[in-house]
């Protein structure tokens, strides 16, 4: 056998370059590398002997042993798996034109040129050349090898990050691989076998073969990959550890969903909905996305691909048979395997949250409170199927104080006859449930939902309807109220019913009373209009939208993204039959207290719609109207 060093291929050469002079960060994930590439060697000697037991040394246990020597700064990589001889070394590790390496040179020159190649490292492997990031660490490497084929003797490659390496036969009884890394000074840590613990607990904790350390007896890794086991075999306190191994959150989960689906794509999958939505401080989970493995090898730490981003919080792993395990991060996100992952694994968790709900109202509205703004934010902003969130959509109601309600459960105690679903949007529930607008509903008993989530008005501006019934906001001014079946209209003219949807008349329409001339004339450009509104009951008066305005669920949207949106002018519609508006229409237009009285109303309006510039302000003339009332002493 020839033992003259052979010469890399150039992208080969600019790798090692790369790898050798300029990532210095995250360098452990050479470890990760290098026992996935055993568990590899492992996996295809497991596939070989299902059909061929005449391999070499066919009783040797399939494991990984990891050795170091911190006197001669050594670290040593066993597997006993398929091997390789000299040609499969000089191929493998030396002469393959490798695209992957390429792509790797130009995207670490892309990142050196913003400055940041560092976490360049750690998809490293994704690029298919995961070996040669042992150089990161290593002086030199001798890899020794002995190939499953009986009559293969041993070889071994060595190199010293130079442009050339070379193979030669060696010693190795059994079948398997060492690498056998020389350490370089710097990296001395790799020698200690704490250190080794700590980054296979971290890196390789479920690969599927036992990982030895040192001497020791016990497997160092956990192996068993929880989410390939049949889900009645596992115990709900695994997934509970699981879930804390994975997150180290002491909060349990909300919910665990354990798939395992062959069509349209195999995968096996262990999904968390978390206790809560902040993740802690120690959270090892440091960013949205799941644990994306390939046959059990882990490709990607965080994926984001697999769920939409209003689902982000969800946690746990992913893993399919159908991933190639050396495609890059690029290739991952537009590989065709990955958008049916997500669509299982999106409609997995969606299906949970309903199932929740229907069968533990509890629970869902423990999750909605954590997690519940997050749902919405899906259905106001998310572009495709935001309607299947609709469900899950909770609300506080005029009729359940305190309570979470749903779309469903609205429409279910809608009166007979009744075809909207009626809401009012406002900053809180507490004001809204002093809202004037609720006198038009007031009468014939329906339910309001009270959106005063930042979200909600988002949601409103694209939901108009649901199961067939419109959403309809009580504020607009020209809502038509259809009173339930059964019921008479309560301003119903006795003798000549009036159609359903011909437009509301009030009884001064038309000329104008004198009354809301007055008001109008005192507030001048301050309203766009005054009119009367006989069915007002309880409040004297309220503002509505004038014709043709930016609907309010806009006005509210603006107003958000806005902070010097100016709302449009109002309409004050006031209720004449009430007592304060029949005592001011009986006080000479110039009495201070009739004037102080109407500014009063108009302002008490502004402030019930959260419109009030300045709130404060309204003290002086409290006071007045407190003196008036009390009478002077
Ligand atoms: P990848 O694992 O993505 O193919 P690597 O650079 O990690 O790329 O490894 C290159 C090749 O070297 C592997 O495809 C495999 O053929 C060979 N190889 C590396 N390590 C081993 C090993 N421990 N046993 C057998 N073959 C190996
Ligand atoms: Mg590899």
């Amino acid at each position: 056998m020839d033992s003259q060093p052979i010469p890399f291929k150039a992208e080969t050469r600019q790798l090692l370059n790369i790898l050798i002079h300029s990532l210095y960060t995250e360098r452990e994930i050479f470890l990760r590398e290098l026992i996935s590439n055993a568990a590899d060697a492992l996996t295809r000697l497991d596939f070989e002997m299902l059909t061929n037991r005449e391999v070499h040394s066919p009783d040797a246990p399939l494991e990984i042993r990891i050795t170091a020597d911190s006197s001669t700064n050594t670290l040593t990589i066993s597997d006993s798996g398929i091997g390789m001889t000299a040609e499969e070394l000089t191929e493998n590790l030396g002469t393959i034109a490798h695209s992957g390496a390429r792509a790797f040179v130009e995207a670490a020159q892309a990142a050196g040129a913003n400055g940041s190649p560092a976490q360049l490292s750690n998809v490293i492997g994704q690029f298919g050349v995961g070996f040669y990031s042992a150089f990161m660490v290593a002086e030199s490497i001798r890899v020794v090898s002995r190939s499953y084929r009986k009559d293969a003797p041993a070889a071994e490659w060595w190199c010293d990050g130079s442009d050339s390496f070379i193979v030669r036969p060696a010693e190795r009884e059994g079948r398997g691989t060492d690498v056998i890394i020389q350490l370089k000074e710097d990296a001395k840590e790799f020698a200690q076998e704490y250190r080794l613990r700590e980054i296979i607990k971290k890196h390789s904790d479920f690969i599927p073969y036992p990982i030895f350390l040192g001497s020791a007896k016990e497997q160092t890794n956990r192996q068993s990959a929880l989410w390939r086991q049949q889900p009645r075999q596992v115990e709900a306190k695994d997934y509970d550890e699981f879930y804390r191994q994975l997150t180290l959150d002491w909060e349990p989960p909300l919910a665990h969903m354990h798939l395992n689906v062959d069509a349209p794509v195999q995968m096996y999958a262990l999904l968390y909905l978390p206790g809560k939505a902040e993740r802690s401080p120690f959270s090892l989970r440091k960013e949205d996305g799941l644990k994306l493995y390939a046959r059990k090898v882990l490709i990607q730490e965080y994926s984001r691909d697999l769920l939409p981003e209003y689902l982000g919080f969800v946690q746990g792993v992913v893993d399919s048979e159908d991933l190639p395990l050396n495609v890059s991060r690029e290739s991952v996100q537009a590989n065709r395997v990955m958008a049916n992952l997500k669509k299982l694994v999106t409609n997995k968790v969606i299906d949970t949250l309903k199932d929740m709900a229907a069968n533990d109202a509890p629970k869902y509205a423990a999750f909605w409170q954590s997690f519940g703004r997050f749902i919405r934010q899906g259905a106001a902003v998310e572009q495709q199927e935001w309607e299947r969130l609709l469900p899950l959509l909770r609300f506080r109601s005029l009729e359940k104080p305190g309570e979470w309600v749903s779309l469903d459960d609205y429409i279910a105690r809608m009166k007979p006859g009744q075809e909207r679903i009626y809401y009012l949007l406002g900053d809180d529930e507490r004001s809204l449930r002093y809202s004037p607008h609720l006198d038009l509903v007031r009468p014939h008993g329906f339910e309001v939902l009270l959106m005063t989530d930042p979200l909600d008005p988002f949601v409103l501006s694209r939901l108009r309807e649901y199961q067939g019934k419109q959403l309809s906001n009580l504020a607009s001014p020209d809502l038509q109220i259809e009173p339930p079946a059964g019921e008479k209209r309560a301003d119903a003219d006795e003798s000549k019913d009036r159609a359903g949807d011909e437009p509301e008349k009030t009884p001064e329409a038309g000329e104008k009373s004198e009354l809301a001339q007055r008001i109008q004339a005192q507030l001048g450009e301050r309203v766009s209009e005054v009119r009367a509104n006989n069915r007002l009951s309880s409040a004297p008066a309220r503002l509505v939208d004038a014709q043709g305005a930016l609907n309010p669920e806009l006005q509210r949207v603006y107003r958000m993204l806005d902070r010097e949106f100016q709302a449009p002018k109002k309409v004050l519609e006031i209720n004449p039959a009430h007592p304060i508006l029949q005592r001011i229409a009986a006080l000479p237009q110039d009495d201070a207290l009739a004037q102080a009285a109407i500014e009063q109303i108009y302002e008490n309006a502004l402030l019930i719609e959260g419109l009030h510039p300045d709130p404060a302000g309204m003290i002086p003339r409290l006071q007045q109207l407190i003196e008036a009332a009390l009478g002077k002493s």
